[in-house]
């Protein structure tokens, strides 16, 4: 992350941020005298989670994670609205950005990873936070690309890495699964732009859910196919049911074995760079708690109906007890 061009660009994300226009849902409201627009984010960043993260893709992890609240879209499947909605939020000042940070150093983090929620909601307080804290590496934009061109702008040469989901196959998933008809043209935009600027810069993201791989996950992986060629693709064929879905939502259940067999079949035909899951040895960093005593984390194990195993939150000790389980026994 360069500190310097946060700095720079401080003027222009005001301006953006006046008469919000950070995102498609173009609110209009004055985000830097503490107006909140349907994303709910505010003046300042809050953070309701935070942990190094030992799950990420390979070439992330170990991973600094900061949850922050604010979203613009409503995805029905979110895997941490409960996180959301029920951990306290804390204000995320420069002081304990630097602390994090320190303390990501210490445990061996090579990257820091923003989400939420939504980052982009939140780059306002984000850019200032950076301007203030200065140049740090590997700054990974966790992202639903659902913004606007001019916010994503901003944000180059600023993130090193952008990890951007392709949600949605077609405008009728992305208005009934997250309220937002145009949210995979917006991502598939935003993508694109990404990649022209900078190809390396790009991992795009998509979670196959149950039900969805003909009308989102065919289209998704073929349209990667076609227009970034040969970016890097984080495929996830592990979706589990967040709590609070209703039994006859058709998104209450795990992804059959099938459709994540399908999904990954389809993506080595078409020849996707496929990124890798966090490799198994785990290197000799320091095990040094890596949340305020303040944040809690929440590492949840979900059994699937075929005996899968879904570890949700995975800190490093988790990781470490999760492979010794997996571990075959004399
Ligand atoms: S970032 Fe939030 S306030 Fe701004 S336009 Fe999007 S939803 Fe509205």
């Amino acid at each position: 992350m360069n500190g310097e061009l946060a700095k720079i660009r401080l003027d222009r994300i005001r301006s953006l941020a006046e008469n919000c226009r950070l995102c498609p849902r173009r609110c209009g409201v004055n985000r830097t005298r503490g107006g909140t627009g349907a994303c709910g984010a505010g003046r300042r960043a809050a953070l309701f989670m935070e942990y190094v993260h030992w799950a990420e893709d390979a070439d992330l992890v170990p991973a600094q994670t900061l949850y922050l609240a604010g979203c613009n879209l409503g995805c029905r499947f979110c895997q941490t609205r409960a996180e959301r909605n029920r951990l306290p939020e804390i204000e995320l000042t420069p002081a304990l950005f630097r602390d994090i940070l320190a303390r990501g150093r210490e445990a061996g983090a090579a990257t820091v990873n923003v989400l939420g929620g939504e980052p982009t909601v939140n780059l306002p307080a984000l850019l200032e936070l950076f301007a203030e804290t200065g140049d740090f590496p590997g700054l990974v934009w966790n992202t639903n690309l659902y913004g606007s061109s001019e916010a994503f702008e901003l944000l180059a040469g600023v993130a090193d890495i952008f990890l951007g989901d392709l949600k949605f196959g077609n405008p009728g998933c992305a208005a009934g699964l997250a309220g937002a008809a145009d949210a995979g043209e917006v991502a598939r935009e935003r993508a694109e732009e990404i990649f022209a600027r900078s190809p390396e810069a790009l991992i795009v993201r998509h979670l196959v859910l149950p039900g969805h791989f003909a009308c989102c996950a065919r289209p998704v992986l073929e349209w990667i196919g076609r227009r970034l060629p040969g970016v890097r693709v984080s495929l996830k064929t592990i979706y589990a049911p967040p709590p609070g879905l209703a039994p006859a939502d058709g998104l209450n259940r795990f992804l059959p074995r099938e459709e994540a067999g399908a999904a990954l079949e389809l993506a080595r035909e078409i020849g996707l760079r496929l990124t890798r899951d966090a490799p198994p040895p785990l290197p000799a960093a320091p095990g040094t708690a890596s949340r305020p005593g303040s944040l809690p984390t929440v590492c949840e194990a979900l059994i699937s109906p075929e005996g899968g195993i879904y570890l949700r939150h995975i800190t490093r000790e988790v990781f470490e007890a999760a492979r010794a389980a997996a571990a075959p026994r004399d």
